[in-house]
């Protein structure tokens, strides 16, 4: 995988997640107001949002709970 420059405006941020409902790896991008991560399991769809702020926003990996 290239490496990317998160600085880029043009360019969405996205945060790598482990679903764990069905074990499988995926990505979430930012919302429009940049204070979450938001995506679905590519499989079931379930809905996963992590909001960015205080504790965690430093994490590359994030176990959907
Ligand atoms: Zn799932």
């Amino acid at each position: 995988m290239p490496a990317e420059d998160t600085n880029e405006p043009q360019k969405r941020a996205f945060l790598g997640i482990w679903f764990e409902c069905c074990h499988t790896y995926g990505r979430l991008y930012k919302n429009a107001s940049g204070t979450a991560y938001v995506g679905r399991c590519p499989k079931c769809l379930r809905p996963v949002h992590v909001r960015i702020g205080g504790e965690g926003t430093n994490r590359r990996f994030f176990r959907g709970s």
